[in-house]
C-alpha cells in the first residue's frame, strides 16, 4: 500500500506499510482515537522513603523518630554510596535504634522476581515487584568504559504506541521517586557484588552505574515531578548519588509542555526525543501522542532545550521496514532539523530485530545504511545505535512482564 499524501516526487515506487497492532487491540477514546492516559490511576501509595524526601525532610524524619538529625546523613551514605538498606551492616548507628531508623526511612521498595542475563553476563534484565504487586523492569548493560542502566519511570504506560508491549495494558501507576532511584541502588549493589560480567582486563572505570537512560517502562515526562526528584537525587553530590547530569538521558515521545519545563530546570540532563517519523501523517499512527503535539512542535521544543541548556539533543528513530525507513523520510527529517539550525542535534537510528512475518521488523541493511548516509550527507550527525539489550528484550518499548513472569511474581511476596 502506498501513502496517498506523500509528495509524488518523493514517492517513487516505495512500499508503505502502515502501523497496526499485532495480536492485541488498542484501547480507543470516545472519538475512536487511541486512548491516551496522562493521569495515574489511584492506587495505594508506596511507603515514603529517604529518597522521596529533601535533605531537610530527612533530618526532620530522623528527629521525629527521636534521633539526632545527623543520623539521616549517615543513612544517606549507606544507601546512596554503599548501596545497602541492611540495618545489620550499619554499625555506625546505635544498635538500639538502628532497626527503627531503617524501617522508618529505608522501607524496602523493590522485590526481585527474576533476572535474565546474556551469556557473557554483561547485560542483566531485572524484573521487580513493587509494594502493590505492580511489575517493572530495568536493564543493566556494560559497555567499554561505562555501565548503563535503563530504568522504568511508570508501571505500564498510557501513551498507547501500537508497537509497544509496555503500552498494551495501559498505565498501572506512576512510580515514586524512590522507586526510580531504588533501581539504580539495586543495580549498583549487583555490580559491587560482582554480578555484572564482561569486564575487560584493561577497563579501569569505576564499578558502578555511570549512565542512566529513562527508556524502560513508561513515559518519563508523564511522571514529571517524581522523575525530576529522582534525577536530583541521582545528581546530588552531597546528599545523593553524585552522578553527572550529562550521563542521564531523559527521553520522551513528545510531551511538548513538559519538554519546555525540562529546559527551564537547572539540571542539564541529556534529552532524547523518540521521533520515529518526520511527517505527521505517519507519526499520528505510530505515536498516538502526536495527535496532541505535532512533529514541528516537538522539534521546536527540542531545539528550545538545546538553546536553554547547550546540550545537544538526540533524536531516536527506530528503523522499521517499509514503514518509516524511506529515503525521502531521511531527507525530510534532515530538512526539518536543518531548518532549526546547525550543531544542535544528532540522530540515532535504532535497527529493530528481524521478526519474520511481522510488520514491525528490521529494515534491510542497505536501506538502513542509505538512511544514515542521507542524514550525514545533509550535515546531521547520525550513528546507528547499539541494540544489545534486545537480546533479552531490553529495548525501549519492549519491556513487559510475560505471562511466565506474572506466574513467578505471584509466588513472590512484595516488599512491605
Ligand atoms: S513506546 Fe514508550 S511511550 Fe510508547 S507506549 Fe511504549 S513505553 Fe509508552
Amino acid at each position: 500500500m502506498t501513502s496517498p499524501t506523500v509528495p509524488p516526487a518523493r514517492l517513487g515506487a516505495v512500499r508503505q506499510v502502515r502501523p497496526a497492532t499485532e495480536g492485541w487491540k488498542q484501547k480507543k477514546d470516545d472519538e475512536g482515537r487511541p486512548l491516551l492516559q496522562f493521569a495515574s490511576p489511584k492506587r495505594g501509595k508506596p511507603p515514603v522513603h529517604l529518597a522521596d524526601l529533601t535533605p531537610e525532610e530527612r533530618v526532620a524524619k530522623a528527629k521525629e523518630l527521636g534521633l539526632p538529625g545527623f543520623r539521616a546523613r549517615q543513612l544517606e551514605t549507606h544507601y546512596f554510596t554503599h548501596f545497602t538498606d541492611d540495618a545489620a551492616r550499619m554499625t555506625d548507628l546505635p544498635a538500639e535504634s538502628r532497626d527503627e531508623l531503617v524501617a522508618g526511612l529505608l522501607p524496602p521498595l523493590l522485590t526481585e522476581v527474576r533476572r535474565l542475563a546474556t551469556d557473557r553476563g554483561d547485560t542483566i534484565k531485572f524484573l521487580w515487584k513493587l509494594h502493590d504487586g505492580a511489575l517493572v523492569e530495568s536493564v543493566l548493560m556494560r559497555y567499554p568504559g561505562r555501565i548503563t542502566l535503563c530504568v522504568s519511570s511508570q508501571a505500564g504506560c498510557g501513551m498507547n504506541c501500537p508497537f509497544c508491549a509496555t503500552g498494551q495494558a495501559g498505565l498501572t501507576r506512576n512510580m515514586s521517586a524512590a522507586e526510580i532511584v531504588a533501581q539504580v541502588v539495586a543495580a549498583n549493589a549487583a555490580i559491587v557484588n560482582g554480578e555484572l560480567g564482561g569486564k575487560k582486563r584493561d577497563d579501569h572505570s569505576a564499578e558502578k552505574v555511570s549512565n542512566i537512560v529513562f527508556m524502560g517502562m513508561g513515559e518519563p515526562l508523564a511522571n514529571y515531578a517524581r522523575v525530576m526528584h529522582a534525577v536530583r537525587v541521582m545528581t546530588d553530590k552531597k546528599h545523593g548519588m553524585g552522578m553527572s547530569a550529562r550521563g542521564i538521558t531523559v527521553s520522551t515521545v513528545g510531551l511538548v509542555p513538559a519538554i519546555r519545563k525540562l529546559a527551564a530546570e537547572d539540571v542539564p540532563v541529556t534529552f532524547a526525543l523518540s521521533l520515529h517519523a518526520p511527517d505527521d501523517q505517519l507519526r499520528d499512527e505510530l505515536i498516538p501522542v502526536n495527535s496532541r503535539w505535532k512533529v514541528d512542535e516537538a522539534l521546536d521544543a527540542a531545539r528550545a532545550y538545546f538553546d536553554a541548556t547547550g546540550r545537544r539533543v538526540s533524536i531516536e528513530y527506530a528503523l522499521i521496514k517499509d514503514m518509516n525507513d524511506h529515503a525521502w523520510r531521511a531527507d525530510l527529517l534532515a530538512e526539518k532539523l536543518n531548518a532549526r539550525g546547525k550543531g544542535w542535534v544528532h540522530v540515532n537510528p535504532i535497527p529493530l530485530n528481524p521478526t519474520p512475518g511481522s510488520i514491525w521488523t528490521a529494515s534491510d541493511v542497505p536501506v538502513q545504511n542509505e538512511f544514515v548516509r542521507r542524514l550525514n550527507e545533509a550535515g546531521i550527525p547520525t550513528t546507528l545505535r547499539d541494540t544489545r539489550g534486545k537480546e533479552i528484550d531490553g529495548a525501549c518499548g519492549q519491556l513487559v512482564a510475560t505471562e511466565e513472569d506474572e506466574v513467578v511474581a505471584a509466588g513472590v511476596t512484595p516488599a512491605s
